[in-house]
Protein backbone atom coordinates (compact mmCIF):
# COMPACT_ATOMS: atom_id res chain seq x y z
CA UNK A 1 0.00 0.00 0.00
CA UNK A 2 1.31 3.15 -0.75
CA UNK A 3 1.72 5.90 1.60
CA UNK A 4 0.26 9.11 0.84
CA UNK A 5 1.26 12.81 2.26
CA UNK A 6 -1.37 14.04 4.69
CA UNK A 7 -2.52 17.45 3.27
CA UNK A 8 -2.97 20.08 5.92
CA UNK A 9 -3.05 24.10 5.37
CA UNK A 10 0.37 25.21 5.43
CA UNK A 11 1.71 28.28 7.33
CA UNK A 12 5.11 29.19 5.23
CA UNK A 13 7.13 31.84 7.20
CA UNK A 14 10.35 32.63 6.30
CA UNK A 15 13.37 34.07 7.81
CA UNK A 16 15.52 36.76 5.89
CA UNK A 17 17.69 39.58 6.59
CA UNK A 18 21.65 41.21 6.26
CA UNK A 19 24.43 38.63 7.15
CA UNK A 20 25.20 37.67 10.52
CA UNK A 21 21.94 38.85 12.33
CA UNK A 22 20.96 35.73 13.57
CA UNK A 23 18.13 34.28 11.38
CA UNK A 24 19.35 31.29 11.52
CA UNK A 25 19.26 30.92 15.19
CA UNK A 26 16.03 32.72 15.08
CA UNK A 27 14.52 30.03 13.07
CA UNK A 28 15.82 26.85 14.57
CA UNK A 29 14.65 28.62 18.09
CA UNK A 30 10.84 28.66 16.32
CA UNK A 31 11.36 25.27 14.32
CA UNK A 32 12.33 23.31 17.57
CA UNK A 33 9.66 25.04 19.12
CA UNK A 34 6.78 24.29 16.34
CA UNK A 35 8.46 20.87 16.04
CA UNK A 36 7.54 20.17 20.26
CA UNK A 37 3.99 21.14 18.71
CA UNK A 38 3.00 19.55 15.61
CA UNK A 39 3.92 18.90 11.88
CA UNK A 40 6.78 21.33 10.58
CA UNK A 41 8.97 21.40 7.61
CA UNK A 42 12.33 23.69 7.57
CA UNK A 43 14.79 24.77 5.20
CA UNK A 44 18.35 25.99 5.07
CA UNK A 45 20.68 26.31 7.40
CA UNK A 46 18.34 26.31 10.57
CA UNK A 47 17.50 22.27 9.86
CA UNK A 48 20.73 21.11 10.83
CA UNK A 49 20.37 23.08 14.52
CA UNK A 50 16.58 21.62 14.67
CA UNK A 51 18.32 18.03 14.16
CA UNK A 52 15.95 17.16 11.09
CA UNK A 53 16.29 16.61 7.20
CA UNK A 54 16.14 20.02 5.10
CA UNK A 55 12.68 19.89 3.88
CA UNK A 56 11.38 17.13 5.32
CA UNK A 57 7.88 16.69 7.29
CA UNK A 58 8.64 15.85 11.12
CA UNK A 59 5.78 14.78 13.42
CA UNK A 60 2.19 14.80 12.71
CA UNK A 61 -0.63 18.41 12.80
CA UNK A 62 -1.61 18.28 15.78
CA UNK A 63 -5.09 19.54 15.97
CA UNK A 64 -4.38 20.67 19.87
CA UNK A 65 -1.23 21.67 20.38
CA UNK A 66 -0.69 23.09 16.53
CA UNK A 67 -4.29 24.25 15.02
CA UNK A 68 -3.91 21.42 12.74
CA UNK A 69 -1.75 23.34 10.44
CA UNK A 70 1.82 22.03 8.83
CA UNK A 71 4.29 24.38 9.56
CA UNK A 72 7.36 25.55 6.79
CA UNK A 73 10.10 27.32 8.41
CA UNK A 74 12.89 28.72 5.62
CA UNK A 75 15.84 30.02 6.78
CA UNK A 76 16.28 32.32 4.14
CA UNK A 77 20.28 32.94 3.11
CA UNK A 78 21.30 36.83 3.62
CA UNK A 79 20.37 39.46 1.81
CA UNK A 80 17.44 40.91 -0.52
CA UNK A 81 17.82 38.94 -3.39
CA UNK A 82 17.59 35.50 -1.54
CA UNK A 83 14.27 37.08 -0.05
CA UNK A 84 12.47 38.38 -3.49
CA UNK A 85 13.69 35.00 -4.98
CA UNK A 86 11.39 33.29 -1.78
CA UNK A 87 8.93 35.99 -1.45
CA UNK A 88 5.96 34.27 -3.19
CA UNK A 89 6.23 31.07 -1.23
CA UNK A 90 5.93 32.90 2.00
CA UNK A 91 2.66 34.01 3.55
CA UNK A 92 4.85 35.83 6.69
CA UNK A 93 8.41 37.36 6.90
CA UNK A 94 10.29 37.80 9.70
CA UNK A 95 13.40 40.27 9.17
CA UNK A 96 16.06 39.98 11.91
CA UNK A 97 17.78 43.01 12.73
CA UNK A 98 20.18 44.40 15.13
CA UNK A 99 19.34 47.31 17.00
CA UNK A 100 22.37 49.22 15.17
CA UNK A 101 20.65 48.60 11.88
CA UNK A 102 17.13 48.38 11.95
CA UNK A 103 16.73 50.72 8.65
CA UNK A 104 18.18 47.91 7.07
CA UNK A 105 14.61 46.05 7.74
CA UNK A 106 12.68 48.91 5.40
CA UNK A 107 13.69 47.38 1.98
CA UNK A 108 12.73 43.97 3.26
CA UNK A 109 9.50 45.30 4.21
CA UNK A 110 9.09 46.85 0.49
CA UNK A 111 9.83 43.65 -0.92
CA UNK A 112 7.21 42.07 1.16
CA UNK A 113 4.14 45.11 0.94
CA UNK A 114 4.85 44.42 -2.96
CA UNK A 115 4.05 40.58 -2.81
CA UNK A 116 1.04 40.58 -0.49
CA UNK A 117 3.50 38.90 2.07
CA UNK A 118 2.86 40.21 5.69
CA UNK A 119 6.29 41.46 7.25
CA UNK A 120 7.33 41.62 11.01
CA UNK A 121 10.72 42.50 12.40
CA UNK A 122 12.23 40.31 14.69
CA UNK A 123 15.38 42.29 16.82
CA UNK A 124 18.06 40.31 17.95
CA UNK A 125 21.20 40.94 21.02
CA UNK A 126 18.68 43.60 21.92
CA UNK A 127 19.70 46.25 24.87
CA UNK A 128 18.13 48.29 26.93
CA UNK A 129 19.71 51.14 25.72
CA UNK A 130 18.30 50.92 21.91
CA UNK A 131 14.70 50.89 23.41
CA UNK A 132 14.11 54.23 22.65
CA UNK A 133 15.97 53.52 18.75
CA UNK A 134 13.67 50.82 18.95
CA UNK A 135 10.15 52.58 19.31
CA UNK A 136 11.16 55.42 17.07
CA UNK A 137 11.80 53.35 14.50
CA UNK A 138 8.43 51.36 15.10
CA UNK A 139 6.48 54.41 14.63
CA UNK A 140 7.11 54.15 11.17
CA UNK A 141 9.17 51.04 10.50
CA UNK A 142 7.32 47.54 10.35
CA UNK A 143 5.66 46.15 13.17
CA UNK A 144 7.55 44.44 16.30
CA UNK A 145 6.98 40.72 16.09
CA UNK A 146 9.46 40.01 19.04
CA UNK A 147 12.92 40.99 20.21
CA UNK A 148 15.70 39.07 21.62
CA UNK A 149 17.90 40.28 24.71
CA UNK A 150 21.71 40.36 24.29
CA UNK A 151 21.91 37.01 25.92
CA UNK A 152 25.09 34.76 26.94
CA UNK A 153 23.52 31.27 26.42
CA UNK A 154 21.95 32.50 23.11
CA UNK A 155 25.41 33.49 22.37
CA UNK A 156 27.35 30.23 23.25
CA UNK A 157 24.55 28.47 21.49
CA UNK A 158 25.40 29.69 18.44
CA UNK A 159 29.29 29.36 18.97
CA UNK A 160 28.34 25.83 19.91
CA UNK A 161 26.18 25.44 16.57
CA UNK A 162 23.24 24.10 18.68
CA UNK A 163 19.61 25.48 19.72
CA UNK A 164 19.52 27.65 23.34
CA UNK A 165 16.72 26.82 25.55
CA UNK A 166 14.59 29.86 26.26
CA UNK A 167 10.84 29.98 28.19
CA UNK A 168 8.45 29.71 25.82
CA UNK A 169 7.15 33.40 25.33
CA UNK A 170 10.25 34.42 24.21
CA UNK A 171 9.23 32.27 20.82
CA UNK A 172 5.69 31.94 20.80
CA UNK A 173 5.11 35.69 20.06
CA UNK A 174 6.17 34.95 16.66
CA UNK A 175 3.75 32.34 15.99
CA UNK A 176 0.80 34.44 17.59
CA UNK A 177 1.79 37.22 14.72
CA UNK A 178 2.50 34.68 12.49
CA UNK A 179 -1.07 33.44 12.71
CA UNK A 180 -3.16 36.37 13.41
CA UNK A 181 -1.81 39.76 14.26
CA UNK A 182 -5.32 41.30 15.12
CA UNK A 183 -6.60 41.08 18.51
CA UNK A 184 -10.25 40.89 19.46
CA UNK A 185 -12.09 40.28 22.54
CA UNK A 186 -13.70 36.66 23.36
CA UNK A 187 -16.91 37.20 22.14
CA UNK A 188 -16.02 39.21 18.57
CA UNK A 189 -13.48 36.40 18.34
CA UNK A 190 -16.28 33.84 17.68
CA UNK A 191 -18.63 35.55 15.95
CA UNK A 192 -15.80 36.60 13.34
CA UNK A 193 -15.22 32.86 13.26
CA UNK A 194 -18.60 31.52 13.15
CA UNK A 195 -19.71 34.41 10.02
CA UNK A 196 -16.67 33.10 8.34
CA UNK A 197 -15.06 36.84 8.51
CA UNK A 198 -12.26 35.40 9.74
CA UNK A 199 -10.38 32.29 9.25
CA UNK A 200 -8.24 32.62 12.65
CA UNK A 201 -8.57 34.58 15.90
CA UNK A 202 -6.39 36.12 18.50
CA UNK A 203 -7.69 36.67 21.88
CA UNK A 204 -5.60 37.72 24.28
CA UNK A 205 -5.67 36.41 27.96
CA UNK A 206 -4.47 37.23 31.43
CA UNK A 207 -3.50 34.65 32.52
CA UNK A 208 -2.72 30.40 31.30
CA UNK A 209 -6.14 29.64 33.32
CA UNK A 210 -8.37 31.83 31.30
CA UNK A 211 -6.65 30.60 28.26
CA UNK A 212 -7.10 26.84 29.20
CA UNK A 213 -11.16 27.97 29.43
CA UNK A 214 -11.24 30.01 26.30
CA UNK A 215 -9.11 27.06 24.58
CA UNK A 216 -12.14 24.42 25.88
CA UNK A 217 -14.99 26.92 24.82
CA UNK A 218 -13.61 27.48 21.27
CA UNK A 219 -13.00 23.81 20.77
CA UNK A 220 -16.76 22.53 22.38
CA UNK A 221 -17.83 24.90 19.40
CA UNK A 222 -15.65 23.17 17.12
CA UNK A 223 -13.13 25.15 16.66
CA UNK A 224 -9.66 23.88 16.96
CA UNK A 225 -7.85 26.24 19.59
CA UNK A 226 -4.25 26.33 20.96
CA UNK A 227 -2.87 28.89 24.28
CA UNK A 228 0.32 30.87 23.58
CA UNK A 229 2.20 32.12 25.73
CA UNK A 230 3.83 35.87 24.88
CA UNK A 231 6.04 38.63 25.88
CA UNK A 232 3.27 41.48 26.25
CA UNK A 233 3.35 43.34 29.95
CA UNK A 234 -0.48 43.60 30.89
CA UNK A 235 -1.03 39.53 30.38
CA UNK A 236 0.53 36.16 29.63
CA UNK A 237 -1.03 34.96 26.58
CA UNK A 238 -3.42 34.44 23.53
CA UNK A 239 -5.52 32.01 22.80
CA UNK A 240 -5.65 31.47 18.77
CA UNK A 241 -8.56 29.68 17.20
CA UNK A 242 -9.51 28.82 13.52
CA UNK A 243 -12.16 27.70 11.06
CA UNK A 244 -11.82 24.34 9.48
CA UNK A 245 -13.63 24.69 6.50
CA UNK A 246 -11.00 25.53 4.06
CA UNK A 247 -13.68 26.68 1.60
CA UNK A 248 -14.60 29.25 3.96
CA UNK A 249 -11.43 29.92 3.94
CA UNK A 250 -10.54 30.53 1.16
CA UNK A 251 -13.66 33.28 0.49
CA UNK A 252 -12.50 34.35 3.47
CA UNK A 253 -8.81 35.12 2.48
CA UNK A 254 -10.16 37.24 -0.32
CA UNK A 255 -12.25 39.36 1.66
CA UNK A 256 -9.21 40.19 4.21
CA UNK A 257 -6.98 40.98 0.77
CA UNK A 258 -10.05 43.57 -0.43
CA UNK A 259 -9.81 45.26 3.00
CA UNK A 260 -6.53 45.52 2.72
CA UNK A 261 -6.44 47.41 -0.46
CA UNK A 262 -8.79 50.21 0.82
ZN1 LIG B 1 0.39 39.26 24.35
Amino acid sequence: MGRSEPSEPQIRIGFVGEPGVGKTTVAALVGKRLAARTAVRVEGTAASLVGVEPGSRTGEANAESGLGYEWVVRDAPAGIEAFEERVERLDVAFVVVEPSDLETAEAYERVAQANSCRCFVVVNKFEESSRDRLQSFLENGPELAEYFYEDEDIRSAVDDGTTPTLDDWTVEAILIEALQPERLDGASARQALENGRRDRVNVEVETADDGARLVDAFRTDGFPATYLACNCRCHDGHVLARRVDQAATDVNNTLDHEELKQ
